[in-house]
């Protein structure tokens, strides 16, 4: 997919770079952002031209729609036709990483382009200052997929940004790096009532606890193929990784959870989280894979993370960037 060539620039968020920011985005630029899941790669969602540029700078498949980004539940409102359990979810979560498929309502602005095509829409309030006083200033919902090459691994610092995208945005917001390190969990409120789409920043616990029953699950059968977070190959290192991993071969170096690999003799090993905690490993973990990848290693072996809590969107993580070498 052809790009445009951009000079691109770095600014600490403040004031006076936000304000340069909203300027470049309401004349179509493309502008990478601090939100509290990762880096996000925003444009204004109600321009057709805008959101084609963040598709051609990301190399990302038009099939695969994007979350808008708005600043509280009324603008949300506008955008999407909310059942009564994305009022609940809504209410509980917002602002923070979740984010909801509804309905695309009669007064939606967000570009077709923007959702694929589709009668719904993704949309999400964050909690990030710099995020909401972008959206602010820029007066439009924003898309803001993450701010990396497609297919790659997501980036939770400004450097990561500038790694993947030089050349391919406009300006990169830099506010230090992101608190949860995971995209945010996606929940569809359609008539089938509330599925899981995607695992992420929010415990899937904690959306049933608010819900007050399990959620459903979309299974592989009915999965539409709209779902970039989803797609088979995903937040992939250049070097394979291998998953569930108890040693570490002689080539490989050591994505390690709570010591599991630690007398092992690999070359490199950084361990998610020593204490075996998980919100810290899910902040680590993205910034570790490319870290690890930057040893040159071929391959990386990952230890085994618990599938509870936040480890379900870790675990999934792990097993796209496995997938990519397969898919
Ligand atoms: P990203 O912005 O890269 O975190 O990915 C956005 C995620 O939202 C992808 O997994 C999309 O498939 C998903 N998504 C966006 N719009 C929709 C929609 N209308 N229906 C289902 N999933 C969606
Ligand atoms: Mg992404």
């Amino acid at each position: 997919m052809a790009f445009t060539r951009r000079t691109t620039h770095v600014a600490p968020a403040t004031a006076e770079s936000i304000a340069a920011a909203a300027a470049c985005l309401r004349a179509g630029g493309l502008v990478a952002m601090p939100t509290e899941t990762v880096y996000g790669l925003a444009a204004d969602a109600t321009s057709d031209a805008a959101v084609a540029g963040i598709y051609a700078a990301k190399g990302r498949p038009t099939f695969n729609p994007l979350i808008a980004h708005v600043l509280d539940v009324a603008a949300a409102r506008r955008q999407g036709a909310f059942t009564p359990e994305a009022d609940k979810l809504a209410e509980a979560f917002w602002p923070g990483p979740l984010t909801l498929v509804a309905p695309a309502a009669p007064s939606c602005r967000v570009s077709l382009l923007a959702r694929a095509g589709l009668d719904t829409l993704a949309i999400r309030v964050p909690a990030h200052e710099t995020a909401r006083a972008l959206i602010e200033a820029a007066q439009t919902p924003l898309v803001a997929p993450s701010a990396n090459r497609s297919g790659r691994v997501s980036p939770t610092t400004a450097a990561h940004v500038l790694a993947d995208l030089e050349g391919r945005v406009d300006l990169i917001l830099d506010s230090g790096p992101s608190r949860h390190g995971l995209e945010s969990t996606i929940v569809a409120c359609l008539v089938q009532g509330p599925t899981l789409l995607r695992p992420g920043a929010i415990a899937r616990e904690a959306i049933e606890g608010v819900l007050q029953a399990p959620l459903a699950v979309r299974d592989k059968a009915t999965r539409a193929p709209n779902a970039p977070g989803q797609l088979q190959s995903h937040y992939a290192p250049r070097a394979r990784v291998r998953t569930e991993a108890t040693d570490v071969e002689s080539d490989e170096a050591a994505l390690d959870f709570a010591g599991a690999l630690a007398e092992s003799a690999a070359a490199a090993r950084l361990d998610l989280s020593p204490n075996g905690d998980l919100v810290e490993a899910a902040s680590n973990l993205f910034a570790y894979l490319r870290a690890l990848d930057e040893t040159g290693a071929p391959r990386i072996a990952a230890a085994p993370v618990p599938h509870r809590g936040l480890g379900a969107a870790i675990n999934d993580r792990l097993k796209r960037a496995a997938a990519s070498r397969e898919a």
